[in-house]
């Protein structure tokens, strides 16, 4: 069975700057207000026969979200970035555009872009991990990431 958990409803949500490099029109420093929808699918069991308790999946994905929250999200394996001080600041560049952000304000992710369907990929795996920690007969993840109402980008986790 299936459970699903609609991130507008539910708080499901961070707010954050990103930037794809090199884009046209995504290239500069900008920011959304994201959503992220949820499926678990999996065995009901135990004395209430849910598949996972919503409270729980709520909590694993808000902490995510809160990690992202208010953050500019910096993707650290993007070849276009030519990273140059990572410690005490943020310093890189990008082409001909160079950028020092204060450390506090970036969120430093092991990716290859924040673009939303990277970032879908980043929260299923996560809360993946997080669920198989604590419940059984959990078979897949998915996680909609949307950039605002009306795009997003989904990604599924199955086990393997
Ligand atoms: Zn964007």
């Amino acid at each position: 069975m299936e459970v699903i958990i609609n991130g507008i409803h539910a708080n499901l949500r961070f707010s954050s700057a990103h930037m794809i490099p090199q884009h046209k029109f995504c290239g500069g420093i900008h920011g959304h207000s994201y959503h992220v929808d949820v499926k678990v699918e999996g065995i009901r069991s135990g004395e209430f026969g849910f598949v996972v308790d919503f409270k729980k999946i709520k909590g694993m994905v808000r902490q995510i979200c809160s990690k992202l929250d208010h953050k500019i999200l910096i993707p650290l394996k993007n070849d276009k970035i030519e990273f140059k001080n990572l410690k005490d600041s943020v310093e890189f560049s990008i082409g001909s555009k160079n950028y020092q952000l204060p450390l506090e304000d970036c969120c430093l992710l092991p990716l290859k872009s924040t673009s939303a369907e990277e970032l879908a990929e980043y929260f299923a795996k996560d809360l993946y991990k997080s669920l198989k920690e604590v419940e059984d007969g959990i078979n897949k993840v998915q996680i909609c990431v949307n950039e605002g109402i009306g795009q997003g980008a989904c990604y599924i986790k199955e086990a393997e």
